[in-house]
């Protein structure tokens, strides 16, 4: 099997696994309590939140663990926009993962926001003059993903971060699908609140992390013991905390290995191309995530791909994990502007570190064996 949906998840590391390992076994103490096990299990929590500070460049204090990605969009989305409101009104992109899209549908309904989205172009970018347009003086709140998960488009966070400031707005990022493959520094992207995903980058499924900046307030949004600062009640998963700082630390986001995969992706792509003029490329070509390979092939429905593909040992995706199993048309690719017929042909490939030319290779003679 050949596996290339790493978009979706990741295998665990084994030594991410090992490191979690005492805290699951031995060392079960509960964070919170004041004997020595729970001591121990509270110092290996606040190793593991300066491990994760360390990495985004951050302060520990502004590091709250959670369940994942989704919880993390939540929590930045809802518990920014409710602690901080300016004005009842968001911005984001229709293009964005259903985690944030359906907090802001939240906040809409049952709080009485207001939500402008940002029109994303053919290629899922969005424009600065977009962003300014959408802002308003009363703008409480803008979340942007840095990179798309469907379609790889990468935004452009340098420049959209400091237009949401010029207009006083706080900068929520969901940076899940980066994670895994560059650097993450919240200072020099300059956004208030950033989420991160553990099972995209080696550690195990529900596990993941929020920065928000400095004393920012943020309501909570699950209630309860008053654990993590007081912004995410419930007893700490301790292991996990230490799964996604072993596997954050561990995880080769250098410049070679970016360009490394980008270069197995672009030959991917150009093969890809070359085998049917009805196959084309979905997002943006150049400034895209290093490790994904998207396309629609005209008449040909995605899920049948996916079939063919695994029966001759490929895995990949015919949409976004969270979508599938449901055969309705990715909203990313109907918001860039895609017939829903015909993003019903999407297919994506999601390259791991450890996905080879070879790998490729094989996956490249898959599809065009389907496609023959
Ligand atoms: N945001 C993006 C961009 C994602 O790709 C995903 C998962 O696919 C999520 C959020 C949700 O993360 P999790 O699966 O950890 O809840």
């Amino acid at each position: 099997m050949i596996y290339l949906d790493h978009a979706a998840t990741t295998p665990v590391h084994p030594e991410a696994l090992k490191a979690a390992w005492p805290w699951l076994t031995n060392e079960f103490g509960n964070a919170s309590s004041h004997h020595e096990l729970g001591y121990r299990a509270s110092a290996a929590l606040e190793d593991a939140r300066m491990r994760v500070a360390r990495k985004l460049n951050c302060r520990t204090s502004e590091v709250t663990f959670t369940s994942g990605g989704t919880e993390s969009d939540n929590l930045g989305i809802i518990g920014l926009a409710l602690a901080n409101p300016r004005g009842k009104h968001i911005v984001t992109a229709p293009t964005e993962h259903n985690a944030v899209l359906q907090a802001a549908d939240y906040l809409q309904r049952l709080h009485g926001f207001e939500v402008t989205f940002v029109p994303v172009d053919s290629q899922g970018n969005i424009t600065a003059e977009g962003l300014r347009t959408a802002l308003r003086a009363e703008t409480t709140l803008v979340t942007l993903m840095v990179a798309n998960n469907e379609v790889g488009t990468v935004h452009d966070l340098a420049t959209l971060v400091p237009i949401a400031h010029e207009f006083g707005a706080l900068f929520h990022t969901d940076a899940v699908q980066v994670a895994g493959w560059q650097p993450i520094d919240v200072a020099e992207l300059g956004v208030d609140a950033l989420s991160i995903s553990g099972h995209k980058f080696g550690a195990p499924k529900g596990s993941g992390a929020l920065f928000v900046r400095g004393r920012l307030a943020l309501e909570p949004v699950i209630h309860g013991g008053g654990q993590e600062f007081g912004r995410r009640s419930g007893t700490e998963n301790v292991a996990w905390a230490v799964a996604v700082a072993t596997s954050l630390e561990l995880i080769d986001v250098s410049a070679d290995e970016q360009v490394r995969v980008a270069n197995l992706r672009d030959e991917f792509i150009a093969s890809v191309l070359a085998i049917s003029p009805k196959i084309s490329l979905t997002g943006n070509p150049q400034v895209r995530l290093v490790n994904i390979a998207s396309f629609v092939v005209d008449g040909v429905s995605g899920e049948s791909m996916l079939l063919a593909l695994e029966e001759r040992g490929i895995i990949c995706s015919s949409g976004s994990a969270c979508a599938a199993g449901d055969d309705k048309p990715s909203h990313v690719l109907t918001a860039m502007g895609y017939e829903p017929d015909f993003a019903l042909t999407a297919i994506r490939f999601s390259l791991g570190h450890e996905t080879t030319a070879e790998d490729l290779q094989a996956a490249l003679a898959a599809l065009q064996d389907f496609l023959k």
